[in-house]
């Protein structure tokens, strides 16, 4: 590939994570406005923030308009907290903190930049699922059997006794990875995979919601023969919509004998308290589900 394409195509791969975290600031966003009271602490705070712009325009500030900046943020936080989220993640969660995936710092580029443009030209950057059971460097013998496991379940599908996966274990020992190799495998065999993160996931989950009568999307999702949902609990809870269709989704899935494949950070009875029973029964059963948990260190900074 010639330099000036893989420029190129970096920097679209940059706008396009741009945009991915300022779309995904803006839904979370409108999906904390449904709550009445996290409404009003957030436009208070907005409110505040504006009379404190124009007043140090006016040189007004007064002591107190920092002090009720300070509470409401406080206020709102303690709202965000009980959602598991902070004021931080309501602004935009750049891949790269240097240069907010603009790729340019102070008119420089970018060691993200220089890094990706490295990878298109070396053909790393394409292989969107890196995950392969050939290419695992798995050392440790108790991942390496569920690894095995993993593997020989991808040979046999769809003859299989158990027909789920729920793989746990920590940031960084590979469970991603691991579910990659699942899905590379089994697409390999021309089966229907569908790949998603909880957080997509969710994001469908509220379209669907909002686009009455458009069940095309969640038909989709109904009807693959083996879904992945990538690091569930990540996601923000909204009751109504979040737990009421990750559950239908899932006893869909179980009543037409669908493979549903899930990777979480979760321990057991962490996932019992945030989803409830009905949804724990569908994807930690032991006699459906191979429950694996992968060990280790953090490899992402080995
Ligand atoms: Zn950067």
């Amino acid at each position: 590939m010639e330099f000036s394409d893989a420029i190129k195509r970096a920097k679209e791969e940059l706008k396009r994570r741009r945009q991915n975290a300022e779309y995904e600031a803006s839904f979370l966003l409108d999906s904390l406005l449904t709550y009445p009271d996290i409404t009003q602490a957030y436009t208070n705070l907005r409110r505040q923030e504006v009379e404190f712009i124009k007043n140090k325009h006016n040189g007004q500030v007064t002591a107190d308009d920092e002090k009720n900046i300070k509470i409401s943020q406080e206020k709102l936080d303690k709202l965000l907290k009980n959602k598991g989220l902070n004021y931080d993640k309501l602004n935009p969660q750049y891949k790269c903190k240097n240069c907010e995936d603009t790729g340019y710092v102070l008119g420089n580029q970018c060691t993200c930049l220089k890094e990706l443009i490295k990878d298109i030209l070396y053909g790393e950057y394409l292989t969107v699922n890196k995950g392969r059971f050939e290419k695992s460097s798995e050392t440790l013998p108790k991942n390496r059997q569920l690894y095995q496991l993993a593997e020989v379940f991808c040979k046999s599908f769809p003859h299989v006794e158990k027909k789920n996966f729920l793989i746990r274990g920590h940031t960084g020992v590979g469970k991603t990875f691991l579910a990659d190799c699942i899905v590379n495998a089994l697409t390999d065999k021309n089966v229907n995979v569908i790949s998603v993160t909880a957080y997509e996931l969710n994001k469908m989950f509220f379209d669907d919601f909002f686009a009455e009568g458009q069940k095309s999307l969640m038909d989709v999702l109904i009807n693959a023969d083996v879904l992945v949902i990538d690091d569930l609990a990540k996601e923000p809870i909204y009751k109504k919509i979040s737990l009421e269709s990750l559950y239908s989704l899932l006893n869909e899935r179980q009543l037409k004998e669908k493979s549903t494949v899930i990777t979480t950070n979760l321990e057991v009875n962490e996932l019992l308290s945030r989803y409830g029973e009905s949804i724990f029964a569908r994807i930690a059963n032991k006699k459906t589900t191979h429950i694996l948990v992968l060990t280790g260190e953090d490899k992402r900074f080995g």
